[in-house]
């Protein structure tokens, strides 16, 4: 018989050998640490020890791991059907989340497409601005205006619209479609408005109107590309310029989406409705992945009246009942809880707590907006060292270049919090004078 270390051990070699992990090294990966359970916001290590989770699993685990409602969701479908084919078939499990998703997305967005992963979703909602334009007889219009510091995705689609140097455009130089990027937004969330912010995007839309087929960017926040909150303004005039232009508007929610910047949708902040919206992340609890592409009336209309008729998509898993179900379960449990009060105390305790941050000679900037809390430091991190000096203090905290931030499940409370926002200051208090 093995002892547990040696299980864990052998678990680790083989994993180290065998398994790639995001944004690694195939051959000299970076550590990882085994996980076996996890509960509400509470990660189980394999040798018992419990971190507190600062991460969501990227956006997505909102309501903490293991919620009961989810399970229960997941039980029931599975046992019902797990899947069965979206081609030719429909089921309850897809019409109620997409019932669900209609009643709280922006008004206006009346059509769901389901698909398998943020990514995904991004190629489809270029496809359907593609197929707009291509079904209205204006096939020259193939380019996407975006920002730089964007990031929407690993697929080819998606790369060619997040920034050109952290998606590392230069890599897939050739095959990647060439895009139009505007200067990243300069006004911050909490700055006043400054009109000649958005003029850049504004020429280059000007410009390039014959050529583009829609503007796609992350409302408000920036995730992946810098951790960057700029300002709803920069999203509503963006949005206003389209139409005058007459192109088409997609936002990627994906990130932002189901109350994590303290709206439902950082949309709302700008008071508009995207032509083409794009969810995925935090639509089932993390539970497990699914995604989805909102659009218009007009959209849908025009891309269904032109050639071929038809919309060029429509993967295996399209619309998969257990991923719908778990959707459904976590969208009803979002709104069965008072989400935007616990954001909010979520902010205040953020603010407070990483404020000693802010007067670190290692620390750029700190800030927080909803519940995502953000340190940003002046030299890129040693993700390494930091991850295995927060597992040392119980918390799963996951930096990336210079950026250290948490974006708890919503279900956190305040003791918990204090906690991630301490061992995170500590942290790298300790860096910044140690290494
Ligand atoms: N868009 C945004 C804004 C994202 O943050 C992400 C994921 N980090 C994606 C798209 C891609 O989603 P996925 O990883 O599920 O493919």
């Amino acid at each position: 018989m093995k002892s547990a270390g040696e299980t864990i051990r052998e678990m680790l070699e083989f994993d180290r050998i065998h398994l790639w992990h995001p944004y690694t090294s195939p051959v000299d990966p970076l550590p990882v640490y085994p996980a076996v359970r996890a509960k509400g916001v509470r990660i189980v290590l394999a040798d018992g020890r419990e971190l507190i989770d600062g991460m969501s699993s990227w956006w997505c685990v909102i309501h903490g791991y293991s919620h009961p409602e989810l399970i229960k969701a997941a039980r029931e479908q599975i046992e019902r059907m797990a899947h069965v084919m979206f081609g030719g078939l429909t089921h309850p499990p897809a019409v109620e989340l997409g019932k669900l998703l209609l009643e709280i997305a922006p008004d206006g967005l009346t059509k769901i497409f389901y698909c398998d992963s943020g990514s995904v979703a991004v190629e489809v909602a270029m496809k359907m601005a593609l197929q707009y334009w291509h079904a209205l007889g204006k096939a020259g219009k193939k380019k996407f205006l975006t920002v730089r510091k964007g990031y929407h995705g690993d697929t080819f689609g998606a790369m060619s619209v997040c920034d050109p140097v952290n998606g590392m455009h230069r890599l897939f130089a050739g095959f990647l479609t060439q895009n139009l990027f505007a200067p990243e937004p300069s006004c911050t969330f909490d700055q006043e408005w400054q009109e000649d912010d958005i003029s850049d995007l504004m020429k280059l839309l000007s410009e390039h109107v014959d050529e583009i087929a829609a503007v796609i960017m992350e409302p408000v926040v920036q995730g992946a590309g810098g951790m960057r909150f700029y300002h709803p303004l920069f999203v509503r005039r963006a949005y206003e310029l389209s139409k005058q232009f007459g192109v088409l508007f997609i936002a990627d929610e994906i990130a932002t989406g189901f109350g994590r910047t303290g709206k439902m949708f950082a949309c709302e902040y700008a008071g508009i409705t995207p032509d083409i919206m794009c969810v995925g992340k935090a639509l089932t609890g993390g539970m497990m992945s699914l995604a989805a592409v909102l659009t218009t009336d007009d959209v849908a209309e025009v891309i269904g009246g032109g050639d071929p008729g038809i919309f060029a998509h429509g993967p295996t898993f399209m619309g998969n009942p257990l991923a719908c179900a778990v959707g459904a379960a976590s969208i009803r449990l979002l709104m069965s809880y008072p989400w935007r009060e616990r954001v909010k105390v979520i902010e205040s305790v953020l603010r407070d707590g990483l404020e000693p941050c802010r007067g670190m000679p290692v620390v750029e900037d700190v800030r927080v907006l909803g519940a995502i809390g953000v340190v940003e430091t002046k030299r890129p991190v040693d993700v390494a060292l930091l991850q295995k000096l927060f597992v040392e203090r119980g918390v799963w905290i996951r930096p990336f270049d210079r950026l250290i931030y948490v974006m708890p499940p919503y279900v956190i409370g305040k003791e918990d919090l204090v906690i991630l926002c301490e061992a995170l200051c500590e942290v790298v208090d300790m860096w910044g004078r140690t290494y």
